[in-house]
């Protein structure tokens, strides 16, 4: 069921969210269902930011390990992040039941796997620290993983039962259908371009000329930020990562390619991620150019990776290709900042955000009804846009190409 794009028609909003993934719909969500008055506003169409185009891998935890967690910060703060990031993918799942929305998915689990005897042993680092913590997952020698995925090249590596796989598209719009039906409105084709203060309360002005006031504004534009924010934009690196879609398989060639249905991530510098869809494709994205891409050949990595993984599918047919941008900041965590009282902005989903931004979304509707910061997982810091920021774009696209030259080395 589709769900109806509706804008404010004047009056104090509680709050006004500025882009319509699943940051904004998870927070509009949450703040409608606490009885907030609330308004979307994407600049596009709703699932044609990152959220409508990702790999479906519905991954908990951070980039960091628990222990880290705990080291950097502290026990108090680093305990309360290790049981956000724990419950990252169960704030997909648990919407996707609680709400009823219309989403295939399946929660098999996500494959870590290793390509490389160091890779392993940080696998097994992983796996022993979450299994103290209680969480249901386990490490795979060569045989499991040879058996679970299907793929050729692995030494090993770690289940995570807590994850899985949903369709990204329709994640999206579902959660835009129930943020209406809970009160929220959500508008699409409303790029916000201004951002003022008056008698103490936020106007947010649109380029197609819509005028709207809230107590709170709420910037979820992740790697689409633009402008509107002096600096932020500055604070990411916006990547792109590239997926590739093959003809569904024949059933002789799907029977042993993951049969367990679960998501896989390998181990390389330049990671590749894959699982099988619904209808029987494989779905297959890895990190691409920085510039736009302008001919098939610039997903021929992609390519390369499948056959290489998947030998039996040489020659199938690629029927879709695409791409979107991802987020990522120096520190590798996300950033939370609110620059001026009500002004809010979250960035930094480092390619994780199906359930990261499920997760962040509700705590940031209970910070929005409540006014208390505790109930954020990170702290808010402010906005430290990172030196010589365009010279940083050349050195990442210096370092993808490196890097991907080692791990053609280690193949
Ligand atoms: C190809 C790809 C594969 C990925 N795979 C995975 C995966 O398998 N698992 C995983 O967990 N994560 C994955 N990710 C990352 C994940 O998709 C993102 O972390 C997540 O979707 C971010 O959600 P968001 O709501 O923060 O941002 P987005 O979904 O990008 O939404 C931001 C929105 O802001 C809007 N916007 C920007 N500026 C303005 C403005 N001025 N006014 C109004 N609107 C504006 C944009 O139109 C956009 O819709 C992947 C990403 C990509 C691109």
């Amino acid at each position: 069921m589709a769900f109806t794009p509706q804008l404010s028609t004047g009056g104090t909003l509680d709050a006004i969210i500025v882009g319509g993934g699943i940051m904004g719909l998870s927070t509009a969500l949450h703040a409608a269902r606490a009885g907030l008055s609330v308004q979307v506003l994407d600049a596009g169409a709703i699932g044609q930011g990152a959220s409508g185009l990702n790999g479906g891998q519905v991954i908990p935890g951070l980039k960091y390990d628990p222990e880290w967690l705990l080291s950097h910060f502290g026990k108090e703060r680093g305990e309360a992040l290790v049981d956000f990031a724990a419950s990252t993918a169960d704030a997909v799942f648990d919407v996707i039941r609680d709400e009823k929305l219309a989403v295939p998915f399946t929660r098999n689990g996500w494959i870590q796997a290793a390509h490389t005897e160091a890779a392993l042993a940080a696998a097994a680092n992983r796996d022993r620290q979450w299994r103290a913590r209680g969480a249901d997952v386990r490490l795979l020698d060569k045989a499991d993983i040879a058996a679970m995925t299907g793929a050729k090249g692995y030494l090993g590596g770690w289940l995570d039962r807590r994850a899985g796989v949903i369709d990204p598209l329709s994640y999206t719009l579902e959660l835009a259908r129930v943020a209406s039906v809970a009160g929220a409105k959500v508008a699409e084709q409303q790029r916000v371009v201004k951002l003022g203060k008056e008698a103490g309360f936020w106007r947010v002005s649109t380029q197609a000329g819509a005028d709207l006031r809230a107590r709170s504004v709420v910037l979820a534009t992740n790697a689409y930020t633009d402008g509107l924010l002096p600096g932020l934009a500055r604070t990411i690196v916006p990547l792109h990562s590239f997926q590739i879609a093959t003809a569904p398989l024949p059933a002789y060639l799907a029977a042993n390619i993951l049969p367990g249905g679960q998501a896989v991530s390998d181990s390389r510098r330049i990671l590749i991620y894959y699982r099988k869809s619904p209808d029987g494709r494989m779905v297959l994205g890895g990190r691409g150019r920085l510039s736009l891409p302008s001919s098939a050949a610039d997903w021929a990595h992609c390519e390369r990776a499948l056959v290489r993984l998947y030998p039996t599918l040489a020659g199938i047919a690629i029927e879709k290709r695409w791409y979107g941008r991802v987020a990522m900041t120096p520190d590798h965590l996300p950033h939370l900042h609110e620059p001026d009282k009500g002004l809010l902005a979250v960035v930094g989903c480092q390619g994780r955000g199906v359930g990261l931004m499920s997760a962040l979304g509700k705590r940031m509707a209970s910070y929005l009804a409540s006014g208390d910061a505790s109930q954020l997982p990170f702290p808010l810091s402010p906005i430290r846009p990172i030196p010589f920021h365009a010279f940083r774009q050349v050195g990442v696209a210096a370092t993808i190409a490196w890097y991907r030259t080692l791990d053609a080395f280690e193949r």
